[in-house]
């Protein structure tokens, strides 16, 4: 560092910070005189530091080395007074980690105990302190901030009632940018820029081409997914007919289901006239045999009617002395070719004998 400063040590520090680099700087009021602080912080078991502590007369101690975490503005994730949910910075309460990680400590020794005014030389003295550590870290002018700033319930009073901070930031935003006076880069700085570019350069070229096959693979699957919305057109366009088909067969069965319900409805009834003729059959049958045997015994009749006795063979048993009578009495002569008597007449014939009507 270009500001002339006084190392010194203590052990009331971690080394690192977790992996974070500090962005805040966190200005301190001892409470006491700067030997006390020196003591203070020389003593481990206090267990409090700061990064840097400045006397009156504007000479820095550095304590702490800024990579490391110094014990000066410590909180954590309690409701209590050192709970960092209760810093008036956003951005700390967000966080929600030890403050200590990522702030650098500046303390000003033997200055009012609560209005914490110090003198010019040691303002000036504190104005290029922090001048130096902006050009090595990040610390935007509003991340200057005062200890009350992040534990206000602890440290109401720190850095102090009249500590000039208009005074600190108007001086600090004249000049935020330092100068340059780097020294020209060295050959080997060169050398080492160049190789930097040339790796770069060809990683660049790595990546294009990486681009381009990526690009490639995406216009191929751009393809493929037109393939694809072609081929799930065609299938719904399928579909549809295919729906429209089964559709026009599902009307086609509707429509021989109604034709095989009238069949059905006609064939019963075909049934059931077929039943009736049957039945009518059946009565016509029995009657025609009925008639058949009416006409047997008509013709029975018919035939009993119709038979001529002509010779004395032809007489039944019970008619044969009537007929010989008859013929010894000369009254049954024939007609010259038989008797011609019919059963009826002989019947007759033998009654009359009985009765004597013949002697
Ligand atoms: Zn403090």
């Amino acid at each position: 560092m270009s500001v002339p400063i006084t190392i010194r040590n203590t052990a009331s520090q971690t080394a690192g910070r977790q992996g974070r680099v500090p962005d805040f700087i966190v200005i301190h009021n001892t409470g006491g005189t700067t030997q006390s602080a020196i003591n203070t912080i020389e003593n481990a078991a206090n267990q409090v530091s700061y990064h840097f502590l400045i006397n009156p007369a504007g000479q820095i101690f550095r304590f702490v080395h800024p990579n490391n975490t110094a014990w000066h503005s410590g909180t954590n994730n309690t409701t209590g007074n050192q709970g960092n949910m209760h810093s008036l910075v956003p951005l700390i309460r967000q966080r929600a980690i030890n403050a200590n990680l990522f702030t650098i400590g500046i303390a000003f020794g033997d200055v009012h105990t609560t209005n914490g005014n110090p003198t010019s030389q040691a303002l000036g003295a504190c104005v290029a302190l922090i001048r130096e550590l902006r050009t090595e870290f990040t610390i935007p002018l509003n991340h200057i901030i005062g200890h009350r700033d992040v534990v206000p319930r602890h440290r109401p009073n720190c850095p102090g009632t009249a500590f000039p901070w208009a005074t600190l930031n108007s001086i600090l935003s004249q000049n935020t940018t330092p100068p340059n006076q780097s020294p020209p880069p060295s050959e080997a700085l060169i050398n080492e820029l160049r190789a930097e570019i040339t790796s770069l350069r060809n990683a660049l070229s790595n990546s294009e081409a990486r681009i381009a096959a990526l690009e490639n693979a995406r216009n191929e699957s751009n393809l493929r997914i037109t393939d694809l919305e072609n081929f799930r057109g065609e299938n719904n366009t399928r579909i549809v007919a295919l729906e429209n088909t089964r559709n026009q067969h599902s009307e086609q069965i509707a429509s021989l289901e109604g034709s095989r319900n009238q069949h059905n409805a006609r064939v019963s009834s075909l049934e059931s006239w077929r039943n009736q003729a049957n039945q009518r059959a059946a009565n016509l049958e029995t009657a025609r045999d009925e008639h058949n045997s009416r006409i047997t015994t008509l013709e029975n009749n018919q035939n009993e009617t119709s038979i001529r006795i002509n010779t004395m063979a032809e007489v039944p048993e019970w008619g044969i002395s009537t007929v010989q009578r008859l013929i010894q009495r000369g009254a049954l002569r024939g007609d010259g070719s038989g008797f011609n008597l019919t059963l009826d007449m002989l019947r007759i014939f033998v009654i009359n004998d009985r009765l004597g009507l013949h002697n």
